[in-house]
C-alpha cells in the first residue's frame, strides 16, 4: 500500500494505478463503517484509495476541528488490512495553499436545510473538498455511507449537475450490535452517554413502525413520536424530521406511492452531536 502527502507524489502512484479507481473520502479515525465502503469497493474490482484529511472549511468555527480524533497508524493498519491500494493523507497547506483564492461549489436549497442550516457553510466545504479530491484522484467512481444522508444526496446532485465523470455509490449504514451508527465521534461519549445515544435509533426504529406497520400518513405525529423518545432519554433535538428521501423536501402526508420517505435525526448527548438516519418504506395499501 502506498500513501502520499502531497498533490506530486499522489498524480504519479495515480498515474502508475492501472484499471478502474475507487476514492473513498474520508476524515480517518477509522471504523467499520469505513471499512466497509473500502471492502465493497474492493469487491466491485476496483483498486481502493482512501483519503484521509480532516476538512477545516467544513467545520464551524466552534467546532470540534481541532479535537478531531486522527489516529493516523491505527487507520493506516486499518486500510492496509482491507487491502487499500493507496492512501493521500495530505496537510491542510497542501489542499488549501495560502494565499490561494477559494473556490466555492453549493447545492443550493438541499444544502440548506437540515444540517445545512445547523451547519452554515457545512456542505459549501465538503463540495469544495469533494470536487477538489475528485479532480486530483481522477476516481473512476466513489463511495460514500448513507450514514451521511444528506451528504450523499448533495455529491450525487453536485456530479450530476457539474457532469463530472465519477459514479456515485452509496453503502448502507454500519451499525454496532445495539443500533448506535458507526462514527468517528463516538469516541467522545462516555459509556452513560453511549447508553444515552440508543435512543436514536430507538426514534429510528419507532418512526419505521409507526410508518410501515401502524400506517401513519401523519408526518407530524411520526415527527413527535421521534422526539419523544429523544427527549425522555436526555437528548437535545437539533431535529427529528420524516421527508421525501431524494430532495428531502418536507412532506403534506406520507404516501404510498413507491416513493420512499426517510426519517433523520441530529440530537445531542452533552455536548456531543450525532446524526443517523433511516429510510421507511411505507406500504401500498391493499
Ligand atoms: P467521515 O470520515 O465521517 O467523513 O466519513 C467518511 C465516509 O464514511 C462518508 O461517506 C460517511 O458517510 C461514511 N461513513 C461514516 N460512518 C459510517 C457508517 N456507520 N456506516 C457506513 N458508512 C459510514
Amino acid at each position: 500500500m502506498w500513501t502520499a502527502t502531497t498533490v506530486e507524489e499522489l498524480r504519479r502512484l495515480r498515474a502508475s494505478t492501472p484499471g478502474s479507481v475507487a476514492l473513498v473520502p474520508t476524515m480517518g479515525a477509522l471504523h467499520a463503517g469505513h471499512v466497509s465502503l473500502f471492502e465493497a469497493a474492493r469487491a466491485d474490482g476496483h483498486a481502493v484509495m482512501v483519503s484521509i484529511f480532516v476538512n477545516p472549511t467544513q467545520f464551524g468555527p466552534n467546532e470540534d476541528f481541532d479535537r478531531y480524533p486522527r489516529p493516523l497508524e491505527q487507520d493506516l493498519a486499518a486500510c492496509r488490512h482491507a487491502g487499500v491500494t493507496g492512501v493521500f493523507r495530505p496537510t491542510v497547506d497542501e489542499i488549501y495553499p495560502p494565499g490561494q483564492l477559494e473556490c466555492l461549489v453549493t447545492v443550493p436549497v438541499l444544502a440548506d436545510i437540515l444540517e445545512g442550516a445547523h451547519r452554515p457553510g457545512h456542505f459549501a466545504g465538503v463540495c469544495r473538498v469533494v470536487a477538489k479530491l475528485f479532480n486530483l484522484v481522477q476516481p473512476d467512481v466513489a463511495y460514500f455511507g448513507q450514514k451521511d444522508y444528506q451528504q450523499l444526496r448533495i455529491i450525487e446532485a453536485m456530479t450530476q449537475d457539474l457532469a463530472m465523470p465519477v459514479r456515485i455509490v452509496g453503502r448502507p449504514t454500519v451499525r454496532e450490535p445495539q443500533g448506535l451508527a458507526m462514527s468517528s465521534r463516538n469516541a467522545y461519549l462516555t459509556a452513560e452517554q453511549r447508553r444515552q445515544a440508543l435512543a436514536i435509533y430507538r426514534s429510528l426504529g419507532k418512526a419505521k413502525n409507526l410508518v410501515e406497520a401502524d400506517r401513519e400518513r401523519d408526518p407530524s405525529v411520526v415527527e413527535s413520536a421521534m422526539q419523544w423518545v429523544l427527549r425522555e432519554n436526555g437528548l437535545q433535538v437539533d431535529y427529528a424530521v420524516v421527508r421525501d428521501a431524494r430532495a428531502l423536501a418536507p412532506l403534506q402526508r406520507i404516501e404510498p406511492r413507491g416513493l420512499d420517505v426517510v426519517a433523520l435525526v441530529a440530537a445531542r448527548v452533552g455536548n456531543v452531536r450525532l446524526i443517523d438516519n433511516m429510510v421507511l418504506k411505507p406500504p401500498m395499501n391493499t
